[in-house]
Order: C-alpha cells, then sequence, then structure tokens
C-alpha cells in the first residue's frame, strides 16, 4: 500500500464555488477538495491533481495539511493522489487573506488564490539561468598563477584589475566584469576562468529587468525640514507602527503627502520591514517611481523597489514579483493587485488616492484593494496609511466618526486623521471659476459669431457638432495663458469624437443606439491613415462602449433622412477644436491623453515627459490626467464639461463629481504664479461644483454625509448588490425574483434565530428584483436586487446563508458585488 505523508485540501483555480460531486475521491470543502500526497505539502504550494470522472490535470493551491480526517464524508481510499508539484507557492498569510476575500466578496476560494499570482509567475515567463564569474579564494591564487599558463599580458593585467576590486561586486556576469575592466572582448576571461583564477557559477533569474520606463524624471531634491503638519502625520502614523491601526491623511495637493508616506515608508524600513505602496494605475508615473528609487533604491540599486502595473510585460511582471518573493525587494509599488505583493515581514500599507475607483475590480474576484490592504495589515499586524485630497466618504466617515458605518456612537473614530491642510512653500490653492455655459451659449446664439463657430467644427462630411466645447471664457482664458507662455490642462472625461449622434428633428427624435446594449453609440474617428495616393483619409466609425461592438456611421437620418447631429463633444473633437480655434498643432504642442491614444504605460509615460519639458503646451485628456501630476508651469486647467457624471444614476454621482473637479483643480498653480481654473457646467449651482469651486471638502463631505444617512445609503450604511442576467427578458426577471425570495428567507431566518423577534427588515433592507439603470448590455437583460443595512455582518450573514443553499454565487448568470462603487 502506497505511503501517504499528508492529506490537503486543495484549491481549484478554475474556481468552483458549490458544485455537485467532483468525481470519486474528492470532498468539497468551502470551494476547496481533498487529495494526498507521499510527500509533506505546505499551505499555499501551488499543486497539480485530477479532477473529473476521466480525470484532467487541473491547477490548485493547497489551503489546508493534515490527515486523513480531512477526508471527512469519505472513505480515505477514494481519496485521489496529487499529481505533481510545482514547486511555487504563496505565502500563508496571502493564503489566509484569501479565504477572508472568498468569504466576503462571495468568490470562490480558488479564483481568488489564482488572482493573487499573476499568470506570467505560474507559466514561469522569463526564466532564465545565468552563469556568473567569480576570483578564486584569495589563499588559492598565488599557486594558481604559478601553475597558469598560456595567460598572455593582457589577461595578467585583467587578472590585477580583477583582485582590486571590491570583493562585494561579484559574482559577475562576464558582460558586466568586461565593461567593469573596460575589456574589449571576453577572451582573457575565459583564459582566467582555463587556468582556475575565475570560477563559474550558476544563478536562476527572471529575464525582464530592462527598463520599465522609457526614462525616469529627476525629482528635486528631498526636503530637508518637515512641515508642522506633514511631522505630526509622520510621528502619528509612526507611532502605529508595530500593530495594526488605519490612518487617514487629508491633504490637499501639493500638500507633500507623498513625502509624508515616504518618510513613514523608510521608518518600517528601520524597523527591519517591507513595505507597500498602492496607487492608482494611472497615478504610477515615473514621477511616482522615480522618487521611490531615489529614495530606497540603496546598495541594491533598481531592484529594491518592485514595480507592479498592468504595462509590464510578461517577464518584467514576472521579474517584479520575484523581486518581491525573495525579498531582495523591500518596497513594493503598484496598481491594484500588487496588494497580493507576495513580500514577507510587512510592516506598513500605503493606499494612496484611498477614493479613487478604480481599486475596486469590476469583475471576478470583485474586491476593493483598499479594503484588502486593510485586511491584510491587520492580519500582518501593521498600519495602514491612507492618503487622498478627497477621502472617500467611507475612510472620512471612520476618521472622523460623523457616520460610522457600524452606527457607533460619535467620539470614537476608528481611523487616526491627519490634515495637512496648505500647500508647502505656502503656494495658494487656485481661484476657481465657474461658468454657466449654458448662459454662454443664449449669448453666442444672439451674436452673429455663432454661425461661424458653429461652421468650423465639425469633421469633413461627418455630422455637425451643435455647439463648440469651449464657451468664451475658457476659450479667452487659453489664448492668454498660452501668450503668456504658461501651459494649460483641459479635462474631459469623454473619449471619442462625441458621444451622442441624433436627428435634430424634435418631431423625428431618432438617435443612434447600441442593438444590444442600452446605450448610445460613441462616435469615433479613426486614426489618419495614409489612402491611396497619399492623401490622409479620416474615417468616422461608432462603437459601444459597453459590449465593444463597432458599425460604421450613418450618413442620414433613417427615419426622415436630415444630417444628423452630435452633442456631448469627445476628446477627440474638441482636439480637432482646439487646432483650429488656437491654431495648436496635434502631437506637437496639444497632446490628448486618453483610453484610445495611451496605448501603453510607456505611451503615457513618454506624453508627460513632453508635457514636463515644456514642448506639449496644451495636455488634453479624460480622468487620466486628473491626478498626480505636478508641473510648476500650469498656469490654467480647464474643465470643459463638469457635468460627464452629475447626472449618473448612482447615488455616488455628486461625490465622483466634486471629486473630479477638485482633483483637477489642485492641478493648477502649484508653482510660483498662482493658478487659474474654469470649470464649464450646465448646473452651475450644484453643490459638488460649488463646494469643488471653493476648495471645501469638509463642507461638501458633510453636507453629502447627511444627505446619505438620511437616505440610508454607505457609509452611513453597507451595501452589497447581486445582479442577475439572461438574454431572454422574462427569464431574467424570474431569476431576479427568485433571487429576492431566497434573501427574503435567509433574512427572515436569520431575524428569527440572531435576532429575537426583531423586524427582518430593519435588519437588512432588500430592494427589487428591479431592472438594473442600464437594463441591457451586450444582449443581457440585466434585474438587481440590493441589500442594505446598518452594519457588514448583517449582510454577510444573509449571504452566506443564501450561498450554502446555492441560490446566492458568483457565476455567468450571477454578479455579486460587495461595497458597490458602482451601480449601473
Ligand atoms: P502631494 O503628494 O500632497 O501632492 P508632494 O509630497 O508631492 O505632495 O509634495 C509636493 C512638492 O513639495 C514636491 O515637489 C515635494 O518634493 C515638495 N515638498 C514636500 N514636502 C516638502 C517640505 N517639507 N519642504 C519642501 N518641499 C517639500
Ligand atoms: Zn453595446
Ligand atoms: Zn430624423
Amino acid at each position: 500500500m502506497e505511503r501517504r505523508a499528508c492529506y490537503a485540501l486543495v484549491a481549484l483555480e478554475r474556481g468552483i464555488d458549490r458544485v455537485g460531486p467532483g468525481g470519486a475521491g474528492s470532498e468539497i470543502r468551502g470551494g476547496a477538495l481533498t487529495y494526498w500526497s507521499v510527500e509533506p505539502l505546505a499551505v499555499g504550494e501551488r499543486v497539480e491533481v485530477p479532477l473529473g470522472r476521466a480525470p484532467k490535470r487541473a491547477a490548485g493551491v493547497v489551503v489546508e495539511v493534515g490527515g486523513p480526517e480531512l477526508a471527512d464524508g469519505i472513505a480515505p481510499e477514494r481519496v485521489r493522489p496529487v499529481l505533481a508539484r510545482t514547486g511555487r507557492a504563496l505565502p500563508p498569510d496571502l493564503v489566509e487573506l484569501a479565504r477572508w476575500i472568498a468569504a466576503y466578496y462571495v468568490c470562490p476560494l480558488g479564483m481568488v488564490l489564482g488572482t493573487m499570482v499573476p499568470a506570467a509567475v505560474k507559466r514561469g515567463i522569463g526564466r532564465r539561468t545565468v552563469r556568473l564569474l567569480e576570483p578564486a579564494p584569495a589563499p588559492e591564487r598565488p599557486a594558481l598563477l604559478e601553475t597558469a599558463t598560456g595567460l598572455g599580458p593582457v589577461a595578467r593585467a585583467a587578472w590585477t584589475a580583477i583582485a582590486a576590486l571590491p570583493p562585494a561586486s561579484f559574482p559577475m556576469t562576464p558582460v558586466a566584469l568586461a565593461a567593469a575592466l573596460g575589456l574589449r572582448t571576453k577572451a582573457s576571461l575565459a583564459a582566467l576562468a582555463r587556468a582556475g583564477l575565475l570560477r563559474w557559477s550558476e544563478r536562476a533569474e527572471v529575464r525582464g529587468t530592462d527598463e520599465l520606463w522609457p526614462e525616469v524624471e529627476a525629482a528635486g531634491p528631498d526636503p530637508a525640514r518637515l512641515t508642522a503638519h506633514q511631522l505630526a502625520a509622520v510621528e502619528g502614523t509612526a507611532r502605529l507602527l508595530g500593530g495594526f491601526g488605519v490612518a487617514l491623511v487629508r491633504g490637499v495637493t501639493g500638500s507633500g503627502k507623498t513625502e509624508v508616506y515616504l518618510r513613514v515608508i523608510e521608518r518600517a524600513l528601520a524597523a527591519g520591514h517591507t513595505a507597500l505602496m498602492l496607487v492608482p494605475e494611472i497615478s504610477l508615473t515615473p514621477q511616482t517611481v522615480g522618487r521611490l528609487r531615489r529614495r530606497f533604491a540603496g546598495p541594491g540599486g533598481a531592484g529594491a523597489v518592485a514595480v507592479m502595473h498592468s504595462g509590464l510585460t510578461a517577464s518584467q511582471r514576472h521579474a517584479q514579483w520575484a523581486l518581491a518573493a525573495s525579498g531582495s525587494a523591500r518596497v513594493v509599488v503598484g496598481a491594484r493587485s500588487a496588494v497580493f505583493a507576495p513580500v514577507a515581514d510587512l510592516g506598513l500599507i500605503v493606499v494612496d488616492e484611498e477614493h479613487a475607483p478604480d481599486y475596486k475590480q469590476d469583475q471576478l474576484p470583485r474586491y476593493h484593494a483598499r479594503d484588502v490592504a486593510i485586511k491584510r495589515a491587520q492580519l500582518a499586524g501593521c498600519p495602514v496609511l491612507l492618503g487622498s485630497a478627497t477621502p472617500s466618504l467611507e475612510s472620512w466617515a471612520n476618521a472622523t466618526a460623523s457616520a460610522g458605518p457600524e452606527g457607533r456612537a460619535p467620539g470614537a473614530p476608528k481611523y487616526r486623521l491627519f490634515e495637512l491642510p496648505h500647500r508647502v512653500g505656502g503656494g495658494a490653492l487656485p481661484r476657481v471659476e465657474i461658468v454657466d455655459l449654458a448662459a454662454e451659449r443664449r449669448a453666442l446664439a444672439d451674436s452673429a459669431r455663432h454661425a461661424e463657430a458653429g461652421a468650423s467644427s465639425g469633421a469633413p462630411g461627418g455630422p455637425a457638432i451643435k455647439n463648440p466645447a469651449l464657451g468664451p471664457t475658457l476659450r479667452a482664458a487659453l489664448t492668454r495663458t498660452l501668450a503668456e507662455g504658461g501651459q494649460a490642462i483641459l479635462l474631459l472625461n469623454r473619449r471619442g469624437w462625441a458621444s451622442y449622434l441624433g436627428c435634430p428633428s424634435l418631431a423625428c427624435g431618432w438617435s443612434l443606439r447600441c442593438s444590444d446594449c442600452d446605450a448610445s453609440l460613441v462616435q469615433h474617428r479613426m486614426a489618419p491613415r495614409a489612402g491611396p495616393g497619399g492623401t490622409a483619409r479620416r474615417q468616422m466609425f461608432v462603437r459601444c462602449h459597453h459590449c465593444l461592438a463597432e458599425q460604421r456611421l450613418p450618413t442620414a437620418c433613417p427615419v426622415c433622412a436630415r444630417r444628423l447631429v452630435s452633442v456631448r463633444p469627445g476628446t477627440q473633437s474638441v482636439e480637432e477644436e482646439l487646432e483650429q480655434a488656437l491654431g495648436l498643432r496635434r502631437d506637437e504642442d496639444l497632446v490628448r491623453v486618453d483610453g484610445d491614444t495611451m496605448r501603453s504605460a510607456r505611451d503615457y509615460a513618454a506624453a508627460l515627459a513632453r508635457f514636463a519639458a515644456g514642448r506639449v503646451r496644451v495636455l488634453l485628456g479624460t480622468q487620466m490626467i486628473a491626478k498626480g501630476l505636478d508641473y510648476p508651469n500650469v498656469g490654467l486647467v480647464g474643465v470643459v464639461d463638469a457635468d460627464t457624471s452629475i447626472a449618473l444614476p448612482d447615488f455616488r454621482a455628486a461625490e465622483r463629481t466634486f471629486q473630479l473637479v477638485s482633483q483637477v483643480a489642485g492641478r493648477a498653480g502649484r508653482g510660483a504664479r498662482p493658478g487659474r481654473v474654469v470649470v464649464q457646467t450646465l448646473s452651475p449651482g450644484a453643490a459638488p461644483i460649488r463646494h469643488a469651486a471653493a476648495h471645501d471638502y469638509v463642507g461638501f463631505a458633510g453636507a453629502e454625509l447627511a444627505t446619505r444617512r438620511r437616505a440610508g445609503l454607505p457609509p452611513a450604511t453597507r451595501m452589497a448588490r447581486v445582479v442577475v442576467r439572461d438574454r431572454d427578458p422574462g427569464k431574467a426577471e424570474r431569476l431576479g425574483r427568485e433571487l429576492a425570495r431566497h434573501l427574503e428567507a435567509a433574512r427572515t431566518a436569520l431575524a428569527a434565530r440572531d435576532a429575537g423577534a426583531r423586524d427582518p427588515a430593519e435588519l437588512v433592507r432588500l430592494d427589487g428584483p428591479a431592472p438594473c439603470a442600464i437594463e441591457r448590455i451586450a444582449g443581457f437583460y440585466r434585474f438587481e436586487v440590493l441589500l442594505t443595512a446598518p452594519g457588514r455582518g448583517l449582510i454577510q450573514a444573509v449571504l452566506a446563508s443564501a450561498r450554502a443553499g446555492g441560490a446566492v454565487k458568483s457565476d455567468a448568470a450571477m454578479a455579486v458585488d460587495i461595497d458597490p462603487v458602482a451601480l449601473l
């Protein structure tokens, strides 16, 4: 009989949540199956196991080890063996974190574990063996030199130079050694190796250490002295080191938040720990990385800071992951998924721009990296430092106790709050002008100039753009800024040419919509391409931003044949308007930064570098440009349309609007000159716009929190959203009703069991089934049920019981979104 060293629960990466029989000899436990192995296994190891009746090989991660008791429920002799060990592993604390994520975010455990390890690492991309050279030990050298034959004068001179190099520089690759000695060929090194004076060794390495960015900008010198506010934040957070705790730094842009992060990271490293810093993908600029490297890449060189973001090649990603896993990187900086970086001895996690919705992953597993970071810190026993100019209302409530999500009494904040109310160096926050775009348009319409302006916009042959995107105030401000030699940033959070195309006749009312989604199609213009005969041809097409389906632009209204009109201009048409109205030249003094022009992190870094160098005068872009950039010469920031998110059918519309306008307004006047900010809007009286213009975060947050409390919305409550979908609208609605019924039953059972005679609806409010805000996407009809409760525990209890009964799961027909950041 075979020797069985251990039994193990293996979570399959394919992501089985609750399934039927997993084949003979497999027992399902919280998404994991039992196997045995002749060798002892460790928690976190990646293994291959048989799955199914005609067994297929499946990849999984060991989540528990033990004896035959792990096979409980089935005969141990029917348990099947592990097929292979892959030699790669996750640290056990990440396995524990994965268990929490799987439970909290209602997602199969194996899928969470699968997400934690980048595909490039699983496939071993970029692994290779490097051959290295080092000199023979000093006592053996005289004898070896004696007996060496065939060493020419060049080799002997090389040897003298090698012996003089610091011993710590070895082992070295032959290429690096030849370069260090100024040798043109490696022939003399080979001769020294043959003589035994140099010795070969091998090291497994991951290729991909080539430069991650085109250039790393040199940041200014490290500040010698912290401001009093910075000092309070650094000391206050540093006191939390060594245990769990959360600190929130709210600081206006340019107030020195990043400097605070760097100082606290320094403290964590000095205490022998590692540090992890999360930033939104788009803030992960060469500026950020450059600052970290300069501060922390000591003798270890660039390797001391590992960088993780989506713009890396597969082998770079593997190399950076390996740097973190081996412990040679003491600081890891990265976007959302870097929260899973395999660092040991974690001493601190920093989450910059903690309010950014990009921290929420919008597909399985639907985790929020800020919240996962807090959980990870709790498991690791280290503090988390959150920072933002416009903290999420969730964090603000936790730091001010004005509305504890668990309904705690005021006066007991969960987070420590530190404020940096002033810009470093005393620079004033820019004056923000709100421009009533509707009034400007009326004025324009009354004047004769309108005819010209209207005629000048619109692509040749394409539909006319109804109004110029830049009203007279913004246009004049831009002209003046450029005349004075300043630079400008223009924000428009809408890609493409225009996002609404319709018939100008009110009687007709036709508009172009996606045939598979409840959404308008967005017009795009193809990049100019040299056509036959060398003429540049520009063509329009339309694309759905939900299902990505494309079609050709209709030439006229299909109902009444009138020429179509575009409204809601996007970055492409504003780019053209700037070319025509101000004579700017595209890609020379004007650069557009959006998801269409910036294909990679390199493009983005290159565009920013050109702006920093002053060659580019106007940076036009989506929210990609709203954050983190620090350029002294920006004299004007224009918000072309502050209303892009104000009308969203989402309770966070006001918060998003406030954040966007505040963030971009902070980009102006960072140098000596005061900056000017012009905000165009159709709703000049709207609270988020007024508060943002007044740089009044506290006023906005207070008013908005009161509104949320009255409406019973987060952060005064916790929320979960379950969406069901089907191609058949009737079936989708039926699924929604079934879901609601199961949740209702789970809630009733909970009320009876745990909460005595309380009214179930007081525990957890259920809303729906109701059609989603976008009822149909890619041909699927969508219905949602919302769960709201005073605390997260109640929602978790209802969902867990519905999940155990199989009524709630994350699969193709049902999406569970805990703490949703968008409700579309
Ligand atoms: P934030 O992250 O809040 O936008 P930064 O930390 O990037 O602010 O600081 C803005 C600028 O001020 C940077 O150029 C930084 O080097 C500089 N700076 C930060 N703290 C100080 C200080 N105490 N003294 C002088 N300059 C500072
Ligand atoms: Zn569509
Ligand atoms: Zn029509």
